[in-house]
């Protein structure tokens, strides 16, 4: 099979758009796109610090290295690494050794911070102590804190994160599935800013995550490549099965998806506007109640369950 656009030897058939596609004419498709969304969704406005998600997987491994390639020459833009470690024997440990090694490489300034620095839990011991549970649900919020709270640390403007298309569309689709309009209205990429919340850009939001992978290959990018022993369990992984189902019988639903959130995000925001945001009463994050979630789930964590009488 040859590539469209030179002859040379395809290394992809674009699905979704039916081209082939050799490895220069690949990467650049994909750099393209990437470009086109830090454009649309950075204001580069005097100096801009940018704290860059990196977990050393794939996803956060591509979108460091393409935000440094598009931003890491210019004067007024600062990069740098922030990388949260979850408490996942076996997992997590060998991915930072990746993050570590691609700050190097690249002379990243790289920030960790680990959940039990943050909320006092390893997720190992979260597991353990509440084994019903779906991991995800405590590792969701806990990541969400730990990566504000470090973006805020090193004085960032906003937070990039590794979030491909399939992740974008299964959040799409797992709000729509639980109903909760207020978090659809609120999925980034984020234009306004709250106090206390740093916004998140998404660079890969259109770049699926086959491409993703594909490109960390074809470029030599270093990632881990291992599965957090959590993920079975994860609602996500059954969202990802029925979008995988639904793309291959009909190319181009991801990338329709997508748009329609694109379409319908300004009446969401419209209609859900951000609630105002107070600090909570134990650790200061911004939230919409007394407490924030996360500190709502340790004390659930931390309050004995009762004896049967
Ligand atoms: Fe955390 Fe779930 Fe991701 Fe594992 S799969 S790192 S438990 S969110
Ligand atoms: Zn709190």
């Amino acid at each position: 099979m040859n590539c469209d656009r030179c002859g040379g030897e395809a290394v992809i058939t674009v699905r979704y758009s039916g081209a082939h596609l050799c490895a220069p004419h690949f990467s650049s498709f994909v750099e393209k796109r990437v470009k086109r969304e830090i454009r649309r969704q950075l204001r580069l406005t005097g100096n801009t610090r940018i704290a860059c998600s990196l977990s050393g997987g794939k996803d956060s491994s591509v979108a460091t290295r393409l935000m440094h390639d598009v931003l890491g020459k210019r004067r007024d833009v600062e990069l740098v690494a922030v990388t949260v470690d979850e408490g996942i024997a076996g997992y997590r440990p060998s991915s930072i050794s990746f993050a570590e090694r691609m700050c190097r490489e690249l002379g990243l300034e790289h920030r960790i911070i680990t959940y039990k620095e943050l909320v006092g839990w390893e997720m190992d011991d979260v597991v353990q102590a509440d084994p019903e549970t779906i991991p995800c649900s405590y590792c969701g919020v806990f990541r969400r804190k730990a990566l504000n709270t470090l973006a805020r640390l090193v004085e960032a403007d906003y937070l990039s994160t590794g979030l491909n298309l399939d992740d974008t569309v299964q959040s799409f689709l797992m709000n729509l599935g639980r109903a909760d309009v207020d978090r659809l209205a609120r999925m980034g990429p984020h234009e306004s800013v709250q106090p206390g919340l740093v916004p998140r850009v998404q660079p890969l939001r259109t770049v699926p995550e086959k491409e993703v992978y594909l490109y960390a290959l074809l470029n030599g990018i270093p990632f881990d490549d291992g599965t957090c022993p959590y993920a079975e369990r994860a609602m996500r992984t059954k969202y990802r099965e029925v979008l995988y189902t639904l793309e291959h019988a009909s190319p181009g639903t991801r990338h329709a998806m997508l748009s329609t959130y694109d379409s319908l995000k300004p009446s969401l925001l419209d209609q859900h506007p951000p609630a105002k945001l107070s600090e909570c009463e134990r650790c200061g994050e911004p939230t919409r109640s007394e407490f924030c979630q996360s500190c709502k789930l340790i004390e659930q964590l931390e309050t004995p369950a009762p004896r049967p009488s």
